[in-house]
């Protein structure tokens, strides 16, 4: 189980960066991934596949999209929301411009359906990134795969009788992240800026920061109440008691990788010292190890 579930995360991680090639026999797995969806009420729906967790707004406007996984699996996701929609595709929201939630922008796009993000979204995906994380490159997308509409803040969108409420979290998981929050179902999308009981994979390359990450939780939190169905970007569903134990995750770990910067330790020596010893058991079984929690906080803190 362990090695199956490191192996599906090493794929997206390869996906997500663009190192997977779409036609090799990675991508065959991704086309056979189980597809599953869970009412949460109110015509909101979470999705989960292979990528970053989907959330859905079905009702008489239409459906409401956030974030579209991997390319191959676009025809099967269409058919899935087919399955729980006539209307159409009328939005889809990208929570960050990481392949695993961006996708499937273009066969989405194909549909009618405008591409709508945070500005820093559309900026990298147009450019790409030659130093990406894991020592690879990111090549720039497509152009019918760029968001049509950019917001800087955020937007609120009226549909299916809730308020979409988009909201910016600065420099968190990217410096491009949305979280999402369905008022009047009592839903909140993360995205990227919670992993639901792992470490997390902070983007420093793509301008993410472990304070802006620890920033977007309490934010998360600050919206969330005991009862609010949180969908995060990697994970099972989660709760309030989720949210804040990812976030007291972080600033534990940003506490013990401060103190031994503050001590003078290089990088190495921080990683040595093996700090997050006692959390590893519970917070490391994911493809983000103990050594690249460390690493990332050290470098997020040291810049
Ligand atoms: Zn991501």
């Amino acid at each position: 189980m362990h090695n199956e579930r490191f192996g599906a995360m090493a794929l997206l991680v390869g996906l997500a960066l663009g190192m997977v090639s779409v036609s090799s026999a990675a991508a065959q797995d991704v086309v056979g991934v189980e597809i599953r969806t869970v009412d949460l009420g109110n015509g909101v729906y979470a999705l989960f596949a292979r990528g970053g967790n989907m959330g859905l707004s079905v009702g008489d406007d239409g459906v409401y999209v956030i974030d579209d996984q991997y390319a191959p699996l676009s025809a099967r996701l269409l058919e899935t929301i087919s399955g729980l929609s006539d209307g159409p595709i009328r939005y889809v929201l990208n929570t960050h411009w990481h392949g695993d939630h961006t996708g499937g922008n273009e066969a989405f796009g194909e549909t009618g359906a405008a591409l709508v993000s945070h500005e820093n979204v559309r900026a990298r995906m147009e450019t790409g990134l030659a130093e990406a994380a894991f020592g690879r490159s990111i090549e720039p997308a497509a152009e019918a795969a760029l968001p049509d509409i950019t917001l800087s803040q955020g937007a609120t969108f009226h549909f299916n009788d809730l308020e979409v409420q988009v909201i910016h979290v600065p420099s968190a998981h990217t410096d491009g992240d949305s979280i999402v929050v369905f008022e009047g179902a009592n839903v909140i999308h993360m995205g990227d800026v919670f992993f639901n009981g792992f470490y997390p994979f902070i983007d420093v390359r793509s301008g993410g920061s472990l304070s802006g990450n620890i920033a977007g939780l309490e934010l998360g939190i600050s919206l969330a109440n005991a009862d609010t169905r949180i969908i995060p970007g990697h994970g099972p569903m989660g709760d309030l008691a989720d949210l804040q134990a990812a976030r007291d995750t972080l600033v534990t770990v940003r506490a013990r990788v401060s103190e031994l910067i503050s001590e003078g330790k290089a990088e190495d020596e921080a990683v040595a010292a093996d700090p997050l010893a006692d959390l590893d058991e519970e917070w490391g079984d994911f493809f983000i190890t103990s050594e690249m929690m460390v690493r990332t906080a050290y470098q997020s803190l040291t810049q």
